[in-house]
C-alpha cells in the first residue's frame, strides 16, 4: 500500500537527528595502557565515558593484557613471568613510579645477570 510507505518515510525524516552530530566536539579522549605478561605495553585511546575493557590483546605478542600491570595471565600453561614481592611492590605504586622503578630493575638485572 502506498499510503503506508509514504508514511513511514515521511515519520523517519522527522525524527530528530540524535544520533551523529558533525557540529559537535569530539568526545574527551584519555590513553589507557595494558600490560601483557612479558610486560608488553599497548596503550588505547577511548573516549572518557567508555568502559574501559578489562583485558586486551597485546599488539606484539597478542597475549592478553590487563591494564592492572603484572597481573595478565602468560599464553602459556606455565607461569614463566613469577610474581616476586618487588613487582607486588611496584603494583602498589603509580604507573609512572613503576616505569622508572622497573627500568631501574632491568638495568640491575642485565648487569647481574651471570653468562653461562
Ligand atoms: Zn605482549
Amino acid at each position: 500500500m502506498k499510503s503506508h510507505r509514504s508514511g513511514l518515510r515521511a515519520s523517519r525524516l522527522a525524527r530528530p537527528t540524535d544520533q551523529v552530530d558533525r557540529g559537535a566536539p569530539l568526545a574527551d579522549r584519555h590513553s589507557v595502557t595494558f600490560w601483557c605478561a612479558a610486560d608488553h605495553d599497548t596503550v588505547l585511546t577511548l573516549a572518557v565515558e567508555a568502559d574501559v575493557p578489562s583485558t586486551w590483546d597485546c599488539d606484539r605478542c597478542g597475549g592478553p593484557a590487563s591494564t592492572d600491570r603484572g597481573t595478565a595471565v602468560p599464553l602459556g600453561p606455565t607461569r614463566w613471568f613469577p610474581r616476586t614481592p618487588y613487582e607486588f611492590l611496584m603494583m602498589r605504586r603509580s604507573p609512572e613510579d613503576g616505569e622508572r622503578i622497573l627500568a631501574e630493575a632491568l638495568a640491575a638485572m642485565r648487569k647481574a645477570r651471570p653468562r653461562n
